[in-house]
């Protein structure tokens, strides 16, 4: 799972009251701020567990996250650009490419993906290595080949929509919701097409592309940015009792990143460009059956997105340098 654009600050220590400090109306108190009321702690731990409490609580349980700036933790992207596509594409296909991709244009990927690779060594069929995704483009980033896997990103007939009558309305609906943009589709459209195809074809291996955390910031609502999260929140766990309630996926393991930072200051914190300091630096929450480690985690060496593709092909037991030898190498989990 990625949640696009979401920096290394509210992730682990929660709200920024610098940047809310800025977002106050003229003779506003930042004490009467609702982000502030909600979600204000003098502790980052527990002002980051305001936001996303489900999502700590199984860190703590079931999985472990490096990326935390201030304990010297170090996950990085190692594409120059810093923007959506070139991101993705570094998760997706496991090296970053900054000549041919540059650019968040609709252009197919030039290069094989992790999920065609994944569909091919396992011989599966196309309903079993899935993504789904808010943000239009990441259809073409997703494959090499359009029509390998199933592909539904940005506002795209789920095509077994006809199979349930809810997901049916959904589906409908979901070309009747307006977003900020054109090319997007609200999360809660995203989530629950996974949801059904989750149950319905078990597939090996999915994808979803959260992508509302991104869109508001640009637009400088800080508050929504953080209601976003919330939100994901809430769909974490819809997924995980899922996942737990079914013998198939108890035991699965689940990777959740972003595909770039944002500007670490007050003024640049909706940017995330080359040259916006601050936007090279993610994150990654392991839950793998196979991982003891627990909670945060500060790894020997800054981990790079570019390692993220030859994990997924690691965890199901696929040699990753068939796929390219190139790539980085699987996250010392
Ligand atoms: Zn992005």
């Amino acid at each position: 799972m990625t949640l696009d654009g979401v920096r290394t600050q509210e992730m682990f220590e929660g709200i920024d009251v610098e940047i809310v400090k800025t977002t106050l109306e003229q003779g506003e108190k930042l004490e009467e701020h609702p982000v502030y009321t909600k979600y204000w702690d003098p502790n980052p731990e527990i002002r980051r567990e305001k936001i996303m409490p489900f999502f700590w609580s199984i860190m703590k349980s079931h999985g472990c996250i490096a990326g935390n700036r201030s304990q010297g933790s170090s996950v990085m992207v190692k594409n120059k650009h810093r923007f959506s596509y070139p991101g993705y594409s570094e998760i997706f296909t496991g090296e970053a490419h900054d000549d041919e991709v540059a650019s968040n244009d609709m252009v197919q990927s030039p290069f094989k993906t992790v999920f065609e690779f994944v569909k091919e060594e396992l011989k599966l069929p196309k309903e079993k290595v899935a993504a789904f995704a808010s943000w239009g483009v990441t259809s073409f980033i997703a494959e090499k080949v359009p029509g390998s896997i199933t592909n539904n990103c940005g506002n795209a007939k789920y095509e077994h929509s006809d199979k349930d009558e809810r997901v049916k309305l959904l589906n409908d609906m979901q070309f009747d919701t307006l977003t900020l943009w054109e090319e997007l589709r609200h999360d809660s459209f995203t989530h629950q097409f996974a949801m059904f195809h989750l149950k319905t074809f078990s597939p090996n291996l999915m994808y979803i592309g959260y992508g509302e955390t991104d869109d508001w910031a640009h637009e400088g609502r800080y508050d929504r940015t953080i209601d976003a999260l919330v939100i994901f929140d809430n769909c974490f766990k819809e997924l995980w009792t899922f996942l737990q309630s079914s013998e198939e996926y108890k035991d699965c393991t689940i990777l959740v990143t972003t595909d770039h930072g944002r500007g670490d200051k007050t003024t640049d914190w909706k940017d995330h460009e080359a040259w916006i300091d601050g936007a090279q630096h993610i994150w990654l929450a392991v839950v793998s059956p196979k991982v003891n480690r627990r909670g945060e985690w500060k790894p020997d060496v800054p981990i790079f997105a570019n390692q993220i593709a030859s994990t997924i092909c690691q965890e199901l037991g696929l040699d990753w340098k068939k796929f390219n030898e190139k790539m980085g190498h699987p996250v010392p989990l």
